[in-house]
C-alpha cells in the first residue's frame, strides 16, 4: 500500500492549467507545484501571465507558458503541442479559464452571452479533447475543472444575473460527468470543483454588494480564503483520489446547504 505522502506527490507529472496567470487558477498551479508538477500556464494577457511564471520560477518551480485564448482551437491546440515539446507529456489539465458578464436576463446582450459559454464551457471542451487525446493515447491522465457553485443553485438577486455564467458552470459540471463516464476505462479521470465566493478579480466588483449578507448566511461565516483551494486541487489531481472520478467538490464554507 503506497505512503500517505507518496499518496499525494505529484513529481514527474506535467499539469496544463488554463487561466494559471492569476487568482484561482495562478493559487491551484502554485500548490500543483508545489506537489512537485512541473507547469505549463496559458492565459491571453502577457501582463499577469509573465509575472505569474517568473514568480513560479523565482520559487523553484518548472514553469512555462503560452499566451492563449481558451475559445481558439489552434490556439489550445498549440498549447498542448508545445507542452509536449517542452515537457515530453501532459498528465494533469486544469479547465480554470473563465470569465462572468452580468445584466437582468431579459437584456443580457447576446455578444456576452456568447463569450462567457464559448470561454467557460467550450474551452474547457477544446482543451479536454486535445489534452485528453494525448492523455488517452498515452494510457492515462486527469482533468479537473473549475466549476462553481453557480453551476448547482440559482445566484443571489441582489446582483445582476450572470445568466451564461451559471449555465455554463452547470454544462460544465455536466461535462464532467460525461467525460468521467466515457473515458474511466481509458485511465482518465476527470473530476470538478465548484468553489463559492473567494476573492479575486473576478469578483472584486460583486463582492462589495454580497459579502456582509453572506457571512450571515453561510454557516463558516465568510467567503474563501487565498490557499483554501489548492488541497482540493491536489487531492483530485493526484493519486489520493485514484477511485473518485465524475464528481463535483464544493468549497464553499457550507453555502449550498442552507
Ligand atoms: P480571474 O478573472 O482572476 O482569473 C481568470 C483567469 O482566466 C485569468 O488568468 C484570465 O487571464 C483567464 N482567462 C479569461 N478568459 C480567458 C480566455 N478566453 N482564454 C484564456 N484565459 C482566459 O478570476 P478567478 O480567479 O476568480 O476565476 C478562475 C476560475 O474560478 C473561473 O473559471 C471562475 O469562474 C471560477 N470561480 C471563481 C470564483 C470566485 O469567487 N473567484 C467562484 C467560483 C468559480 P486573461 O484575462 O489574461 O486571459
Amino acid at each position: 500500500m503506497p505512503h500517505l505522502r507518496n499518496l499525494f506527490d505529484l513529481s514527474g507529472q506535467v499539469a496544463v492549467v488554463t487561466g494559471g496567470s492569476r487568482g484561482l487558477g495562478r493559487e491551484i498551479a502554485e500548490g500543483l507545484a508545489e506537489a512537485g508538477a512541473s507547469l505549463f500556464l496559458a492565459a491571453r494577457r502577457e501582463q499577469w501571465l509573465t509575472p505569474a511564471v517568473n514568480e513560479m520560477r523565482a520559487a523553484g518551480f518548472a514553469c512555462e507558458a503560452m499566451i492563449c485564448d481558451v475559445t481558439d482551437p489552434g490556439q489550445v491546440d498549440a498549447v498542448v503541442r508545445r507542452t509536449l515539446e517542452v515537457y515530453g507529456g501532459v498528465n494533469i489539465l486544469v479547465n480554470n479559464a473563465g470569465a462572468t458578464w452580468g445584466a437582468p436576463i431579459e437584456e443580457m446582450p447576446l455578444d456576452k452571452w456568447r463569450l462567457v459559454v464559448e470561454t467557460n464551457l467550450t474551452g474547457a471542451f477544446l482543451f479536454s479533447q486535445s489534452a485528453g487525446r494525448v492523455m488517452l493515447a498515452r494510457g492515462g491522465g486527469v482533468i479537473l475543472n473549475i466549476a462553481s457553485v453557480a453551476g448547482l443553485q440559482a445566484m443571489n438577486d441582489a446582483v445582476p444575473s450572470t445568466i451564461g455564467y451559471v449555465a455554463s458552470k452547470g454544462g460544465l459540471i455536466a461535462m464532467t460527468r460525461e467525460q468521467a463516464a466515457r473515458w474511466g476505462r481509458r485511465g482518465v479521470r476527470v473530476n470538478c470543483i465548484a468553489p463559492g465566493y473567494f476573492p479575486s478579480r473576478m469578483t472584486e466588483k460583486v463582492l462589495p454588494m454580497v459579502e456582509a449578507d453572506y457571512e450571515k448566511r453561510v454557516p463558516l461565516g465568510r467567503i474563501g480564503r487565498e490557499g483554501e483551494l489548492k488541497g482540493v486541487a491536489v487531492f483530485l489531481a493526484s493519486a489520493a483520489s485514484s477511485h473518485i472520478t465524475g464528481q463535483t467538490i464544493v468549497v464553499d464554507g457550507g453555502a449550498s446547504i442552507v
